[in-house]
C-alpha cells in the first residue's frame, strides 16, 4: 500500500485512530486461530459511520482490502488480515444504547462485550442467553458475524435467534438498516438472517437490536462422572429422547478434565473417562422434577457419581471451569487447534469414537469437549506448529474427523464459522450450487471483493493462492 493511500486513511480516521508501525500491525496479524497470520498494512479504529463509509469507498477506488475485527477471539480465521488489507477494529464501539423493558429488546454497538450485555440486562431481571466460552472478551458484533453459540444453545439457541435488527455499512459505503422491534415482519427478503453468520464479508455492522427474555428464576446444575466414554454419550441421547430440554449439556473427556483440573484445582475426578455438566432452568417445580429424571437417567447409564451443585456459587465455579476448557488445554502444548465438528445429536456417540480413532490413527493428541446436547464437539489437537510432520498429521486427523462428521449427516462448523480454516470443506456441506449462489450474492454486494476477501470461499484464484500462503 503506497504512502498516499495511508495518508488518505489517516486523514479520514484521524491520526490517533490509525496505526501502521510494525509492532502494531503484528498485534493485529492473527486471531485465536493457530497457524494463520498475515501482517495488515494498517490498523484503524473508526469513530463513526461516516469514517467507515469513506474508508470503504477509498478501498473500492484504490483496490485495497478491509477486514472487520471485534475482539479477535475467532477460531476459524475470520478476522485475520488478508493481502493488502487494513483492519477495522470495532472494539471501541462498546455502548449499550438502550434496554427496552417494554419490548424486551437491547440496542447495542457491535463492540459491546457479550458478558457485559448479560450483566446489564440482568439488572432488569432479564436474560441474554448466548454465552460463548469467550463471553468475557468477545464482542456482540463478532458473535453476530459468526452466529456464535455457547453452553446454553441446547435450550435457548444461538445468536441468530436473538438478532432482531442490524445496521451495517455496505462495501459501497451505503448504510443498510434491516429489521426492528416488530416481533413479526414478513416484508421482503429476510436480509437480517442472511447477514448473521456472514463473517464480515458483506458489510461492517454498526448497530444490533437484540431480543432479550425474562430471566429463569430456578435452576439445578448437575455433574456426572463416567468410567466409560460411551456411557456418557448414551446418557446424552437418552436425556434428549426423554423430552427434557436442559439449558446446558456439556461433555468433557478425560484429557480435558485433567487439563482443567491442572488449571483451576476444583477437585474434578482425574480418573473419569468423561464428565457431563448439565443444567436445567425455568420457573416453578418442573425444574426440580426434570433434574430428578435426569439424575435417574445418568445413574441408569452407569455414571460412577452424580453430584448437584449446592448453590449458585458452586454452579458458577463448575460452569467457569467448563468455559476454561480451551485455555486449560492450550497450556499443554505450544499450538492448540480447536475444531467444531457437529453431528445430529443421535450420532454423538459415534462421533466421539471417531475423534478417539483419529488421534490413534494419525498419532496426535486430542482433548475432546463440547456442547453435547447440540451434537457440537470441539476436538482439540494439542500440537506444536514448529514440528511440520506433527502439524501435517493433525491436519490429516481433522480431515478424517470432518469427513466422518459429514458422513454422519453433520457439518464442519456448528458455531465458529468457516473463515479461512474450513473453506476447503465447505463445498462438501454446501454443495457446488450452494457455493455458487454465495459467490453471486457476495459479488453483487461487493463487486470489487474488497471486504474480507478469501474468507468462507474464494472468488478468485489469487485468494486461493493467498490462503495457501498464509498457512505456511
Ligand atoms: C476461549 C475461547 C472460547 C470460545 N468459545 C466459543 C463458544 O463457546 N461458542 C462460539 O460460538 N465461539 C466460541 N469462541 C470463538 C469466538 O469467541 C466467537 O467466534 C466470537 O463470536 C468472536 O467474536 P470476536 O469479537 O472475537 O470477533 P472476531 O474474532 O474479531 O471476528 C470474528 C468474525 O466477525 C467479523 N466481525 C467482527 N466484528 C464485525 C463487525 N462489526 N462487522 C462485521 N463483521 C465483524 C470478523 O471479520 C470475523 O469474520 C471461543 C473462542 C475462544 C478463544
Amino acid at each position: 500500500m503506497n504512502s498516499s493511500i495511508k495518508t488518505k486513511l489517516k486523514n479520514t480516521a484521524g491520526s490517533k485512530n490509525f496505526l501502521d508501525s510494525e509492532e502494531d500491525r503484528l498485534c493485529y496479524s492473527y486471531d485465536a486461530t493457530p497457524i494463520f497470520r498475515t501482517l495488515p498494512e494498517a490498523v484503524i479504529f473508526p469513530e463513526n459511520e461516516f469514517q467507515i463509509s469513506e474508508i470503504l469507498k477509498l478501498a473500492n477506488e484504490e483496490k485495497f482490502n478491509v477486514v472487520p475485527r471485534g475482539a479477535g477471539t475467532g477460531l476459524s480465521g475470520g478476522a485475520i488480515p488478508v493481502e493488502n488489507s487494513v483492519v477495522l477494529v470495532m472494539t471501541r464501539w462498546n455502548k449499550i444504547l438502550e434496554v427496552d423493558t417494554n419490548n424486551l429488546t437491547a440496542l447495542v454497538q457491535p463492540g459491546v462485550v457479550t458478558g457485559d450485555l448479560q450483566k446489564e440486562v440482568e439488572k432488569f431481571d432479564l436474560f441474554y442467553p448466548p454465552d460463548p466460552g469467550s463471553m468475557n472478551v468477545c464482542t456482540i458484533g463478532g458473535n453476530v458475524a459468526n452466529n456464535a453459540g455457547g453452553l446454553r444453545g441446547l435450550k435457548y439457541g444461538v445468536t441468530k435467534n436473538y438478532v432482531l435488527g442490524i445496521e451495517m455499512i455496505l462495501p459501497d459505503g451505503e448504510l443498510l438498516k434491516t429489521g426492528g422491534k416488530n416481533m413479526k415482519d414478513a416484508a421482503g427478503y429476510n436480509l437480517r438472517d442472511f447477514i448473521v453468520g456472514s463473517e464480515g464479508t458483506l458489510g461492517i455492522i454498526t448497530k444490533i437490536l437484540l431480543k432479550i427474555i425474562p430471566r429463569p428464576s430456578n435452576f439445578v446444575t448437575i455433574l456426572a462422572y463416567f468410567d466409560k466414554l460411551s456411557d456418557s454419550a448414551k446418557a446424552v441421547s437418552e436425556i434428549i429422547a426423554s423430552h427434557i430440554v436442559p439449558c446446558m449439556m456439556e461433555f468433557i473427556d478425560k484429557t480435558t478434565v485433567n487439563c482443567i483440573e491442572d488449571f483451576v484445582h476444583i477437585g474434578l475426578p482425574r480418573h473419569s473417562e468423561a464428565i457431563l455438566l448439565i443444567e436445567v432452568d425455568g420457573r416453578g417445580n418442573i425444574v426440580y422434577e426434570d433434574a430428578e429424571t435426569i439424575k435417574n437417567i445418568l445413574a441408569k447409564n452407569n455414571a460412577s457419581a452424580v453430584k448437584t451443585a449446592a448453590d449458585a456459587d458452586e454452579a458458577l465455579v463448575l460452569k467457569t471451569a467448563r468455559r476454561s476448557a480451551f485455555s486449560a488445554l492450550a497450556r499443554r502444548r505450544p499450538t492448540t487447534i480447536l475444531e467444531d465438528a457437529t453431528v445430529p445429536r443421535s450420532e454423538l456417540p459415534v462421533m466421539i469414537e471417531k475423534v478417539t480413532e483419529a488421534g490413534q490413527k494419525f498419532g496426535v493428541t486430542f482433548g475432546n469437549f463440547g456442547h453435547a446436547g447440540d451434537g457440537n464437539l470441539h476436538p482439540t489437537c494439542l500440537t506444536d506448529e514448529r514440528d511440520k510432520q506433527e502439524i501435517e498429521n493433525a491436519h490429516r486427523a481433522f480431515d478424517f474427523i470432518f469427513n466422518e462428521a459429514i458422513k454422519l449427516g453433520g457439518t464442519i462448523t456448528g458455531e465458529h464459522g468457516t473463515g479461512l480454516a474450513k473453506k476447503k470443506f465447505l463445498e462438501k456441506v454446501a454443495g457446488a450450487p450452494g457455493i455458487e449462489m454465495m459467490k453471486k450474492i457476495k459479488l453483487s454486494i461487493d463487486p470489487n471483493n474488497i471486504l474480507n476477501p478469501g474468507k468462507i470461499f474464494s472468488i478468485s484464484p489469487k485468494c486461493e493462492e493467498y490462503a495457501v500462503k498464509s498457512t505456511k
